[in-house]
């Protein structure tokens, strides 16, 4: 029996792995706690709202006592840990919360771990992270686990904070970790200001299609049920200890990426007229990293993970979500 704090479980990533574990793992006990932040959307877990082995709180992962009191009330014996400021843009206009909750939020729940959990046995604390801990990459290379840490935006700042956070409670006090970083994720329940639901949203409301500077800057996409599969992995199977990367061997350039949701978005809505027009290129992010792409050797030869969705089915499904059909 684990009884398993999820927090963040009302988000994007949080949603689908909540419902995942839930569905898969009848005799896990998972505690969803989430503030319920704008970021949110409380609705995406309704299909599992009556299963026994599922409990839902509402929480700010700040807040000490409230998740003192979980602890102790449900014997919380490992910590999966999503809940977090998200949105880089938002992190550029104002840092503080990015600040409070993914740092010292994060603190908070390493030290309620720590203070909780009697000899470490049966434990873990399972952070996720994101690769933009490492910077940006040129034209070629890879970021792995022997990447050095080299944020550039507030919110990729206070990502490797916690990283460091969590590794030192590792160092220090043997709390049982593990980290993955993972690249941009994509797929159904995605807040609308991240940029395929944005690309999709003004596709769908005819309005301009905002493309930051030059359109070039390089992503990796990982479908959001790979990176599931890869968390329940590295949770059943990983190394405490390590850090995993994750990524989605789709790397594409954005105003790429974005005229493939544009060609497959017309297809289906037989517009005679491509819809290229509402592109509209705007002044590039403050900061705005170039290229991230992930070396998946270590999951893959360690634990056999493998990303299997491809972008054009991965657009597709998304696409399918958005447009409810
Ligand atoms: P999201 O913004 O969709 O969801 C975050 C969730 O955390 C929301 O439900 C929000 O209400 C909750 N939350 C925020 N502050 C909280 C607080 N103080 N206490 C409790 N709950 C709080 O984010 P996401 O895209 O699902 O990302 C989940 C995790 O994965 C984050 O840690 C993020 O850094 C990481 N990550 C995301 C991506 C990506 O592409 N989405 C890539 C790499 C890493």
């Amino acid at each position: 029996m684990r009884n398993i704090l999820i927090t963040g479980g009302a988000g994007f990533i949080g949603s689908h792995l909540v419902i995942n574990f839930v569905k898969k793992y009848k005799s896990y006990h998972i505690i969803n706690i989430d503030k319920l932040t704008y970021a949110s959307n409380i609705k995406f877990l309704d299909e599992i709202n009556n299963f026994k082995n599922y409990t839902f709180i509402q929480a700010d992962i700040c807040d000490t006592y409230k998740i003192e009191t979980i602890f102790k009330k449900y014997k919380i014996s490992d910590v999966i840990h999503l809940a977090a400021e998200s949105h880089v843009d938002n992190s550029i206009e104002n840092s503080l919360e990015f600040a409070k909750t993914n740092i010292l939020g994060t603190i908070n729940l390493l030290e309620l771990s720590r203070r909780n959990w009697v000899n470490n046995k049966n434990n873990l604390f399972y952070h996720i992270s994101t690769d933009e801990v490492f910077g940006s990459l040129d034209e070629s290379g890879n970021f792995s686990e022997n990447s050095k840490y080299d944020p550039h935006s507030p919110y990729s700042a206070s990502k490797a904070s916690s990283d460091h956070f969590v590794r030192a409670f590792y160092d220090t006090h043997k709390l049982p970790v593990i980290i993955s970083n993972c690249s941009n994720n994509y797929g159904p329940n995605q807040h609308k200001e991240k940029l395929i639901p944005t690309v999709i949203n003004a596709l769908i409301n005819k309005s301009k299609i905002p493309v930051y500077g030059n359109g070039k800057n390089v992503r990796d996409w990982l479908y959001v049920q790979d990176h599931v599969e890869a968390i329940d992995m590295i949770f059943h199977n990983g190394s405490v200890g390590e850090t995993y990367c994750i990524g989605g061997k789709n790397e594409i350039k954005n105003i790429d990426l974005i005229n493939l949701i544009i060609k497959e978005f017309d297809k289906r809505k037989q517009n005679k007229n491509s819809s290229i027009d509402l592109i509209s290129y705007v002044d590039d992010r403050l900061g705005h990293d170039y290229r991230y792409a992930i070396d998946i050797s270590k999951i893959k030869n360690e634990l056999g993970w493998e990303p299997k969705t491809n972008i054009n089915s991965g657009l597709r499904k998304t696409l399918n979500w958005y447009l409810n059909d």
